[in-house]
């Protein structure tokens, strides 16, 4: 499973532990379960782009995948930063 995640001045669907930054999520699919990890997940990603930034703007603002959920997770920093994938659009 692969989220695209974007930061949001509004309706935010889940916000950064470390700043606060509300972010919406497109998902390529969900269940409640799955859900729950991902959120585990991301939350760590959120964590790895505060590494010498402590505020919101340690945040990619165009967006950024979270790569394959559910496993050992790598962060090359802003390498991540991509384009949304077509599900996401
Ligand atoms: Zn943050």
């Amino acid at each position: 499973m692969q989220v695209f995640c974007k930061t949001t001045d509004g309706n935010a669907e889940v916000r950064c532990c470390v700043c606060g930054q509300g972010f919406v999520l497109f998902w390529e699919r969900q269940s409640r379960s799955e859900r729950h990890q991902a959120l585990h997940e991301i939350q760590k990603v959120f964590r790895s782009h505060h590494g010498n930034k402590a505020g919101p703007e340690a945040h990619p603002q165009n967006g950024f995948m979270i790569p394959e959920l559910g496993g050992p997770v790598a962060f090359p920093g802003t390498a991540m930063v991509g384009h949304p994938p077509t599900w996401a659009l």
